[in-house]
């Protein structure tokens, strides 16, 4: 039995030494590619039903000469405990408003450029200055942004989150709150924040049509965004029957793989001329 146990720890060492070793190279390869110019931005179309008008969300990737384009699963987490996010964030806040701004420039129709926003940069006290500075320098206007934010920012320190997405608000950026109905809080906690949009998450609407919960917990979450005024995003729709029912519940606008996936700049460029025959 005893050696049996000092087996399993060393079993145990091994793998911490295997986890912390992946996280170090995580680590690594963020840092780098941050100062090497190999982040990257994708834009997936988000289409609004009723003015036929598309807004773009930027998700984040970065390029590993190994690897290859790694997604944010392999290492948003790491960049959260770094707070390598924060770079990571600001860079794409940066990057998303100049895009936005050359789309501008060559008259391409797109309502708004969306950028996923992480709790710890709202907690930064310059949160706020940061996302005027980067609007500034792109000489865009508030209006063409909008930040995706999770109820998860309300478990930190609600009050200061509401009240720095309630002065970007004012100046005219629209904020969603995304992933909605997987987090915590409940309803009576988000009508304090100051959000114009919900995004149905995809678990819920790859659920449409297969099962009653998803489709009852989508419908409620519809009628109750139309009854306070706000509209509704489906994300993750990859099925015409999903779209179909989903504009029968009068949601506002679609996002997923059936529309687009997420594309390179300048593929959204063709995608919207495409869409847009003038
Ligand atoms: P999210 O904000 O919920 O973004 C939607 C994710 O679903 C994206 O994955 C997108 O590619 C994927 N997706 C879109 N349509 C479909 C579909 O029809 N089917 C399926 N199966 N998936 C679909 P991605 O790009 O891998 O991003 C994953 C997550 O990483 C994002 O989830 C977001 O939480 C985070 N993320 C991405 N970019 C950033 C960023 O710049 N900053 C921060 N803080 N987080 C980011
Ligand atoms: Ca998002
Ligand atoms: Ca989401
Ligand atoms: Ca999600």
């Amino acid at each position: 039995a005893k050696s049996d146990g000092g087996g399993q720890y060393r079993y145990f060492e091994e793998e911490m030494n295997r986890a912390s070793q992946r996280r170090v190279t995580a680590e690594h390869r963020i840092r780098h590619a941050l100062e090497t110019d190999q982040v990257e931005l994708r834009y997936q179309p988000q289409w609004f039903v009723q003015s036929n008008e598309f807004s773009v969300e930027a998700l984040v990737r970065i390029r590993d000469s190994e690897a290859g384009l790694l997604l944010p699963a392999e290492f948003i987490d790491v960049a959260e405990d770094t707070g390598l996010i924060l770079d990571i964030g600001e860079w794409v806040l940066r990057e998303a408003c100049a895009q936005m701004a050359r789309w501008r420039l060559n008259q391409i129709g797109i309502k708004r450029v969306s950028v996923n926003v992480s709790g710890r940069q709202l907690e930064r006290m310059d949160f706020v200055s940061v996302v005027q500075s980067a609007v500034n320098d792109a000489k865009l206007d508030f209006t063409d942004l909008e930040l995706e934010v999770t109820e998860s920012i309300l478990i930190v320190d609600a009050e200061s989150a509401a009240r720095k997405l309630a002065q970007l608000s004012e100046l005219g950026v629209t904020i969603a709150i995304d992933d909605f109905g997987t987090g915590y809080s409940s309803l009576s906690y988000l009508h304090r924040l100051p959000f114009d949009l919900v995004k149905i998450d995809q678990q819920f609407v790859s659920g449409i049509g297969e099962n009653e919960a998803s489709e009852a917990i989508t419908r409620s979450v519809i009628d109750l965004a139309r009854s306070f005024g706000k509209q509704v995003i489906a994300e993750g729709v990859e099925t015409k029957a999903q779209l179909d029912h989903l504009r029968a519940m009068r949601c506002d606008a679609m996002q997923g793989f059936l529309l687009s996936r997420p594309l390179t700049a300048e593929k959204v460029t063709a995608f919207i001329k495409h869409s847009k025959p003038d």
